[in-house]
């Protein structure tokens, strides 16, 4: 029999962070501190503060460095209910790119990287960027176009590059740069990762960007390096294995990122059956007319299946199996079925849909980039459509 039970411990766990997202975190959805890049960091620091306070602080931080220490099913469970708030991830401190990079930092940092910076990222204290991702034909759905590049020079590396798209880089403390790696003889070692303070010099943020989401402190960046000197000690794990350290970052990152945006979706569902029952239109409400009753109806469907999706692969994560082609018809569904339900509930919302009053508008605006990042949803196809040919 399959045990679909939650422990009552993480049952807990779950109401609480939905009372503290109830009656502490939604109030402040309206705060002005939310600028068109995102949230400003005074914002963040006070909501930071609030989740400490009530003991829901890093719910996915190892329990050695102040975190929770879940599980990825107990994962799944809270950041849903985190996510029911456009500021509720942000609270909690399990945003993207921070909470990835606490993954990562926890699988492979050294003890004293760990305590340089994963510490202070657990508590809150600071922001964190990942830095892959290239403009003008560099890194991008294809890793191995990878420009930027890190050369040896006595026991430094010497880093010259550029980057984009980088989120929250303006404001953030440090940040795990990914770069193609020579030897001293000039031989290609393959890609490494770099820990380094953002106020290392070389390091230069071109221009913050102009985009369609506003959920990210300090938005999204271009980034140059120039001959930014890195001692070797900085590097994460071992050279040249940055593309393999990427998947542990990233195969759980795009699970989370499927449990925020459930909770974000489940509040636009809400929202739209509060409409739904009140709205009257051509003698009573509009939930009872068919065309929008229907909508209702798959916003539910799409929105279970996506909760078992994630509860099943979270599952097998936590035995320990990689759940390559799991974790990624989990990012494709949920990034295509959530954004359906988002659409569908601004829709059922008529003109209201598209103003500010409601969190709907907004929320439709930040999914449509979960379609893009961690592997657009025909990269993830075209992976596992491999994976179905080569099958016996
Ligand atoms: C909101 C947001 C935040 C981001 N944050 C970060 C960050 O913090 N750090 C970072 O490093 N990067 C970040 N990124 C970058 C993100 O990881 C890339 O946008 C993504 O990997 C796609 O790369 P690209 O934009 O270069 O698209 P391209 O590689 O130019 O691809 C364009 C399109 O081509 C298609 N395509 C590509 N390959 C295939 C294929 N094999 N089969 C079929 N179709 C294909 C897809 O439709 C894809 O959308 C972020 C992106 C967004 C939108």
């Amino acid at each position: 029999m399959i045990d679909f039970s939650l422990p009552d411990d993480l049952v807990a766990l779950r109401d609480g962070v939905t009372r503290f997202i109830r009656d502490e975190v939604m109030p402040y959805e309206s705060d002005p501190r939310q600028e068109f890049h995102g949230p400003t960091d005074d914002l963040r620091c006070e909501l930071v503060a609030k989740a400490k306070q009530a003991g829901l602080l890093s719910p996915h931080g190892p329990v050695e460095w102040g975190g929770l220490g879940l599980n990825h099913v107990g994962m799944a469970v809270v950041f849903e209910a985190a996510g029911y708030s456009t500021l509720g991830p942000l609270a909690l401190n399990i945003q993207a790119p921070d909470e990835g990079n606490t993954n990562l930092l926890h699988n492979v940092a050294s003890q004293a990287q760990k305590e340089r910076w994963l510490a202070p990222l657990v508590a809150g204290e600071v922001r964190s960027v990942f830095a892959m991702t290239e403009p003008d034909g560099g890194a991008g759905s294809d890793p191995s176009l990878m420009r930027t590049e890190a050369r040896p020079d006595g026991d430094d590396y010497i880093i010259n590059g550029r980057k984009w798209l980088i989120t929250g880089m303006e404001g953030a403390s440090f940040q795990i740069l990914m770069a193609r790696t020579f030897d001293q003889q000039g031989n290609d070692l393959g890609a490494t990762m770099f820990m380094m303070d953002n106020d290392t010099p070389g390091i230069e943020i071109v221009r913050v960007l102009n985009t369609i989401d506003s959920n990210s402190p300090g938005g999204h960046a271009e980034v140059a390096y120039t001959d930014v000197r890195v001692p070797a000690s900085q590097i994460l794990g071992e050279a040249g294995k940055g593309f393999r350290y990427a998947q542990v970052r990233l195969t759980p990152a795009r699970m989370t990122h499927c449990m925020r945006w459930l909770g974000a979706a489940v509040r636009c569902h809400d929202i739209a059956t509060d409409y739904a029952r009140q709205r009257q239109a051509f003698g009573k409400p509009i939930g009872e007319h068919e065309g929008v009753g229907f909508m209702l109806a798959e916003n539910e469907t799409d929105l279970h299946f996506c909760r078992l999706a994630i509860w099943q692969a979270s599952w097998l994560l936590d035995q320990g199996e990689q759940a390559r082609n799991e974790t990624s018809m989990c990012k494709v569904r949920c990034s295509e079925a959530l954004s359906a339900v988002v659409d569908r509930s601004l829709q059922v919302l008529g003109g209201r849909g598209i103003t500010g009053d409601t969190v709907v508008e907004r929320i439709y605006r930040d999914i449509r980039a979960f379609r893009i990042y961690d592997g657009p949803s025909e990269v993830h196809r075209w992976a596992l459509a491999r994976n179905i040919m080569k099958r016996n």
